[in-house]
Order: structure tokens, then C-alpha cells, then sequence
């Protein structure tokens, strides 16, 4: 068991720390997200392994990497999301995954099921991102999935084919990630691409429907945020405390259930 081995405690401590200072210097998570990220990532090595570690760095400097670079094209103010990752990023997206790792102690099931919920969490939030990233350089107004009216960019729940692009990059890249560290099951692959593209969808409702969505009471705005212009903006829909981070955490949970529940449904039919 990692947890008992102190060579191997070692080794996870020295990793975090230089993972810590690398974020700090490059600007991918502010002070208090490196903070929240030592004990996500903790969890990820001790009770998963340093690969699926990896996985999760990869997802984050990738995601990152798009938004510096939608920034760059776009500029800051193209659209209000926070877009230095904070402790809330690493919790909505590093959350999931350090549960089904958890979970896997409690239940003990097959290394291939709990790859599948890891790999089904981080495929869903590289999904989500990526095609919030993508979507955003789509010429043309995406339209909301639940009505299929056309709105403005960046509005929770938006959906354009540039994003589903990125998507379809993303959930792959999962898969290509998969393979590349031994867990290349085919059943593993169907299964993380499906619930990938199925998690990021589901995510994309909940941010049309259940999100809390607020009008700025001075410059009239529609925003995701509960502040405005510097004043609090008055709630128009959603649910109060379901942000976009909360959004997040929830659709990362889904795409993992999803994605176990392929898997197993696959290895069932092969038996
Ligand atoms: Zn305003």
C-alpha cells in the first residue's frame, strides 16, 4: 500500500512540491489554488498513482495553455471568467476524481472500473473546457442548448460546432492519455470518450437551466456572477448556490457514473 511506504511518500511529497513552485512561477494557479491543490493531489498519488497525477497536471497546463491563449486573441475582457485558475477551478475539477479514488479504497473494485470513473471525471472537465476555449473563437453566436436560441458568448450553457470540436479533441485525447500509460482496455476507450462528450453535454444543460443567473442592476447585464460593476446583481434564474464551479463539480460526477457504468455494461456483454 503507497500510503505505508515512506520511500514512496517521499517521492509524493518532492512531486507536489515541484509542481507547487511551477504553478506559483507560471502564473496556472493563484496562491490559494496551489493550496487546494496539495491535498487533491495528495490524494490522486497515495491512493491512485504519480501517472494519474500526471493526467490531472496534464488537463490543467492544457487547459491553461487555452485560455492564455484565447486571452491572447481575445483579450481579458472578451469575456468575465476568471481566467487565473483559483482553488475553486481545482476543487471543480480535481474534486471528482480525488473521490473515485477514494471510493475505490472503500469499495475495492477492479483497477480497470476505477480508471474508467478517473478517466470518465477528467475526460468530462478536459471536454467541458476545451470546448468552452474552442467555442469561444466561433465566429458566429452560439445558440443555448435547451432552446436552441442564439446568445451571446459565454453565456452558461452555450453550444457552437467549433465547441463540440474541441470536445471531440478533448474526450480523444483522453483516450490517446489512456492508452499511453498501459490502461488502453478497448471497453476503457468506449467508454471515457463516450461519457466524455456525454458529461461535457450535461454540463452545458445544467448551466442553461439550474445555474444562477444574475442582471447587473447598473450596466443591466446578464452575467454568471453574483457581483457586477461592483455592486451585488439581483438573481433573474438558477439556483443560488449552483455556480458555474458547482456546475462543474457536478457534470465531473456524472461523467464518471457515466463512464463506469459503459464499462461495466461492456465487460458484461464480453463475458
Ligand atoms: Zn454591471
Amino acid at each position: 500500500m503507497n500510503f505505508l511506504d515512506p520511500l514512496f511518500q517521499l517521492k509524493a511529497i518532492i512531486a507536489l512540491a515541484v509542481i507547487s513552485a511551477i504553478s506559483l512561477k507560471f502564473k496556472l494557479l493563484d496562491r490559494d489554488g496551489v493550496l487546494a491543490s496539495i491535498p487533491i493531489g495528495y490524494v490522486i498519488i497515495t491512493f491512485g498513482s504519480l501517472e494519474y497525477f500526471v493526467i490531472l497536471l496534464i488537463f490543467f497546463s492544457v487547459s491553461g495553455a487555452a485560455t492564455k491563449l484565447r486571452v491572447k486573441k481575445l483579450g481579458a475582457n472578451f469575456l468575465e471568467k476568471d481566467w487565473i485558475r483559483t482553488w475553486k477551478n481545482v476543487l471543480a475539477n480535481g474534486l471528482a476524481p480525488a473521490l473515485i479514488l477514494l471510493a475505490g479504497i472503500a469499495q475495492n473494485p477492479s483497477k480497470l472500473v476505477i480508471a474508467a470513473g478517473y478517466f470518465g471525471a477528467v475526460g468530462t472537465a478536459f471536454a467541458d473546457t476545451l470546448a468552452t476555449e474552442i467555442g469561444l473563437l466561433y465566429p458566429r453566436d452560439p445558440r443555448l442548448i435547451t432552446s436552441f436560441k442564439k446568445v451571446e458568448k459565454g453565456t452558461p450553457g452555450a453550444v457552437s460546432p467549433y465547441g463540440y470540436l474541441g470536445g471531440l479533441a478533448a474526450s480523444a485525447s483522453m483516450c490517446g492519455l489512456a492508452c499511453a500509460f498501459k490502461i488502453g482496455d478497448p471497453k476503457i476507450l468506449v467508454a471515457v470518450f463516450l461519457a466524455s462528450l456525454v458529461g461535457m453535454t450535461i454540463d452545458s444543460i445544467l448551466g442553461a437551466t439550474i445555474q444562477a443567473k444574475y442582471k447587473c442592476g447598473i450596466c443591466g447585464k446578464l452575467t454568471e456572477k453574483s457581483r457586477h460593476c461592483g455592486q451585488p446583481a439581483s438573481k433573474v434564474s438558477g439556483v443560488k448556490i449552483i455556480n458555474t464551479h458547482v456546475v462543474n463539480l457536478i457534470s465531473t460526477m456524472i461523467g464518471a457514473t457515466i463512464s463506469v457504468f459503459i464499462f461495466t455494461t461492456l465487460s458484461y456483454q464480453t463475458l
